[in-house]
């Protein structure tokens, strides 16, 4: 069984990914930190919108990169969106994102993948599909209560700004840009809670009789 979740930055994908893989004991993987971790070490390198530099971060991305805590800040994720532009990094992050859901870790029998292009590009023949949104406004507040959580300095209108200029880079690149794909189910989590949009996702996986 593989599942993809797809959809803009803070609509809910981790929460429900995480839940989906505990309900149906399935390996998870947010491919959202391998394009930080290439993203951070490109900026490590030189300047992350480089197409030099940014293959030649990939290259050399190793899985113990993922595990680092800073890759959840936001530098991470805009960087992570200029590397993610450039086609020859999404060729060579393709395989070990495939690798993962043909041959789950942990003798797991299935795997639940996030990201932008799971459903399109990724694994076109998942079993389940779902696309999840949310308005920007809302991702932006949710965004920010998160990061007033842990601490962190947070400006509302900057988080707002830098939210819409990542749904743009990602939706408009030429290759894998952020879309729906054909047969995804589309879940606007905007008046949603978590539990909320595991109900709404369970409720379709099971209406597909596959499990
Ligand atoms: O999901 P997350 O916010 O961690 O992703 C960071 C960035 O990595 C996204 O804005 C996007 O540019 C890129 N990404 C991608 N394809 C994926 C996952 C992430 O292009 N499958």
């Amino acid at each position: 069984m593989i599942i993809a979740v797809d959809g803009p930055a803070a609509a809910g994908k981790g929460t429900l990914t995480r839940n989906l893989a505990d309900h149906f004991d399935l390996a998870r993987l947010d491919t959202g930190l391998i394009y930080r971790a290439a993203g951070k070490l490109a900026s490590q390198l030189g300047d992350p919108a480089d197409s030099a530099t940014a293959v030649k971060a990939a290259q050399s991305l190793s899985f113990t990169d993922l595990e680092k805590p800073s890759l959840r800040d936001e530098v991470a994720g805009e960087v992570a969106s200029k590397v993610a532009a450039v086609p020859e990094v999404r060729a060579i992050l393709l395989s070990f994102q495939r690798e993962f859901a043909a041959h789950p870790p942990g003798g797991k029998k299935g795997a639940v993948l996030d990201g932008r292009d799971i459903g399109t590009v990724v694994c076109p023949d998942a079993t389940v599909k779902l696309f999840i949104t949310a308005s920007p406004e809302v991702r932006a507040e949710r965004r920010f209560k998160e990061l007033q959580e842990r601490g962190e300095e947070a400006i509302r209108s900057r988080i707002l700004r830098d939210i819409k200029d990542r749904d743009k880079r990602d939706c408009s690149r030429p290759v894998a840009p952020l879309e729906p794909a054909k047969d995804a189910k589309v879940i606007d989590t905007s008046d949603l809670d978590a539990a909320a949009v595991f109900a709404v996702a369970l409720e379709y996986i099971d209406l597909q009789n596959i499990t």
